[in-house]
């Protein structure tokens, strides 16, 4: 089976759209089945009653039912992680290394099964499906390579005399890996292969809205031949899967992206006792700006793509609009009508664009967040819930479009996730930066200018981790492995070192120095040069 690539994914044709709906027809009858827990490569079923799977393009659909594990199942799991792990870090990282690019063929093999799941468990269309699964192939590519490229992150050190110094990353020991639901194979997979291959054994977490997901992760680890108890399916909620996660002593490591609110809460705790390694990657409200000489086609296809993209569901999803007073009309007028062109629907049919929601829990948000642009600013477009047939079964809301608001509305301030744009308009780039930055995230940025001065003040000034200039592919969305880094600033990610990027892997390591000293034949006494006592450093 041939892998879809980052280039070949702008140009996928009707073999594409065939491949898919064979898969969607291969899966179909597989759908609604019950699945366990997998701890030491042994199937387990909970006490608790388990919990359902829906379809958010028809809520009524259960697309599987997962065991409700609980803290005993969580410390199964890292048990079993932690017996699994001396033999995992033993092997070397060139046979971890194997192992995963193992699981990365699989996952090629399944990529239009895996497609076809990601879109009925998450909503996404079929080209947001597909190029998710090549991402999560790609993440695993990309970290081996990492791997390899620093020959395992072992490298000689100066020395004198008869020392000898090495600096060696060894794994800590075991990683939980906790995943939203939102690019619930891709992030999962990214998380687990940086603990993976870094030597690390693993409990992980899936987002109890795509367990699924979780699932096909799991099973491609399997067959991929990792030895049992290296990587351990527990699915449950946050509040008992998790916390057990957060509080149990032999985790030595924690991973999570997801929210702002509970990534905090994460960090707070993972390192009361003890000083841990925590990684977590959170929200974002992320900007786009849009000055007086920018390709205003562009700049509508790019804002329009990042915003409404997944339902607004990125982290990375553009959810504010600066615009330049000059062009604030011409632009809006576009968007609005390339937004009234792209087809809400059954993220299956082959011509949707914009999918259901997550879950009704999103529905109720979004019309939260309308009903506030209602009352401080005019809306644009869109704000309705789409209830008649065939769609009435899901969670179908209009992409929405706000001016006129406040520049201290809470729309430009809070995380919806939900496929809403809140515009304001300026008078120069100094007062869009200065806007784009006033917020407690940072994660993703983006401008549409011809203006290299501009440019160069937008790249010197913005304050976020990933950021864009003139991309009609995405304002602010769309980073890939080993191109875009992608990791937050301020409350979007606590760790300075992105995800997809070359300072990813190491971060799953602790360094230690390794001096050896070898005898010499010497013929003056053993003291250094100015009698300083060789030991005499920190
Ligand atoms: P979420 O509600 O924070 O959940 C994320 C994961 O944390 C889920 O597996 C959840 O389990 C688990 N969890 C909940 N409470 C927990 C606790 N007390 N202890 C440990 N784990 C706990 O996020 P989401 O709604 O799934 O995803 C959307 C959010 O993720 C958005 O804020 C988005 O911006 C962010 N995100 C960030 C990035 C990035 O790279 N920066 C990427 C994607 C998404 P349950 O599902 O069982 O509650
Ligand atoms: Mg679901």
């Amino acid at each position: 089976m041939e892998k879809i690539t980052y280039a070949s994914l702008s140009s996928l044709g009707d073999a594409f759209h065939q491949d898919f709906e064979n898969a969607v027809a291969h899966v179909t009858p597989k759908l609604g089945r019950s699945h366990p827990l997998y701890i030491n490569g042994r199937k387990r079923i909970t006490k608790e009653a388990p919990f359902h799977d829906f379809c958010p393009a028809n809520a009524q659909k259960i697309l599987g039912t997962f065991q409700a594990g609980g803290r005993e199942e969580a410390r199964l799991a890292i048990r079993a992680a932690r017996a699994a792990f001396p033999e995992w870090r033993d092997l070397g990282w060139p046979q971890r290394v194997s192992f995963l690019r193992k699981a990365a063929e699989l996952m090629t093999e399944r990529q239009y099964r895996f497609a076809a799941l990601l879109s009925l468990e998450v909503g996404k269309n079929r080209f947001e499906a597909i190029s998710e699964v090549s991402e999560s192939i790609d993440l695993i590519l990309y970290y081996c390579q990492q791997m390899e490229e620093h020959e395992g992150y072992e490298q000689a050190m100066g020395g004198s005399g008869g020392e000898r110094t090495k600096s060696v990353l060894k794994p800590y020991g075991v990683w939980a890996v906790v995943s939203p639901f939102n690019f619930p194979l891709a992030l999962a997979t990214g998380m687990a292969a940086g603990a993976l291959v870094g030597g690390n054994t693993v409990v992980f977490k899936p987002a109890s809205d795509a367990p699924l997901a979780g699932l096909c992760l799991y099973e491609t680890l399997h067959d991929a031949g990792l030895p049992v108890g290296v990587f351990n399916f527990v699915t449950g909620s946050g509040q008992a899967v998790g916390e057990e996660l957060l509080v149990h002593p032999e985790v030595d490591g924690f991973v999570f992206t997801g929210s702002k609110k509970v990534g905090l809460h994460i960090l707070k705790h993972f390192s009361k006792n003890q000083p841990r390694p925590c990684l977590v990657e959170m929200g974002g409200k992320n900007a786009a700006i849009v000055m007086s000489s920018a390709h205003l086609e562009d700049a509508a296809e790019g804002v329009l793509r990042s915003a409404f993209g997944m339902g607004g569901q990125k982290c990375s999803a553009c959810s504010r609009v600066y615009l330049h007073k000059d062009i604030a009309r011409a632009f809006l007028d576009l968007l609005v009508e390339k937004t009234r062109g792209r087809k809400i629907g059954n993220p299956l049919d082959r011509d949707t664009f914009l999918g259901p929601l997550i879950n009704e829990q999103a529905v109720k948000t979004y019309e939260r967040a309308i009903q506030l642009g209602r009352r401080e600013g005019r809306l644009l477009h869109g704000g309705q819930r789409l209830m008649d047939e065939p769609l009435e079964k899901g969670f179908y809301v209009e992409p929405a479009i706000i001016d006129r608001l406040p520049k201290n509305s809470a729309l430009f301030q809070e995380e919806f996730f939900v496929p809403l744009l809140a515009v304001a308009e300026v008078k120069t780039l100094a007062e869009a930066i200065a806007l784009a930055n006033q917020s407690e995230y940072g994660l993703t940025a983006g401008i549409f200018t011809e203006s290299e001065s501009e440019q160069d003040l937008f790249f010197a000034n913005i304050q976020a981790g990933v950021t864009y200039c003139n991309r009609a592919g995405g304002a602010t969305t769309g980073a890939w492995p080993g191109v875009q880094s992608f990791g937050g600033w301020k409350g979007s990610g606590s760790s300075g070192k992105s995800a997809l990027g070359p300072y990813y892997v190491p971060q799953f390591m602790r360094e230690q120095s390794q001096t050896v000293v070898k005898k010499i034949i010497r013929t003056a006494p053993p003291r250094a040069r100015g009698g300083r006592d060789l030991a005499d450093g920190p």
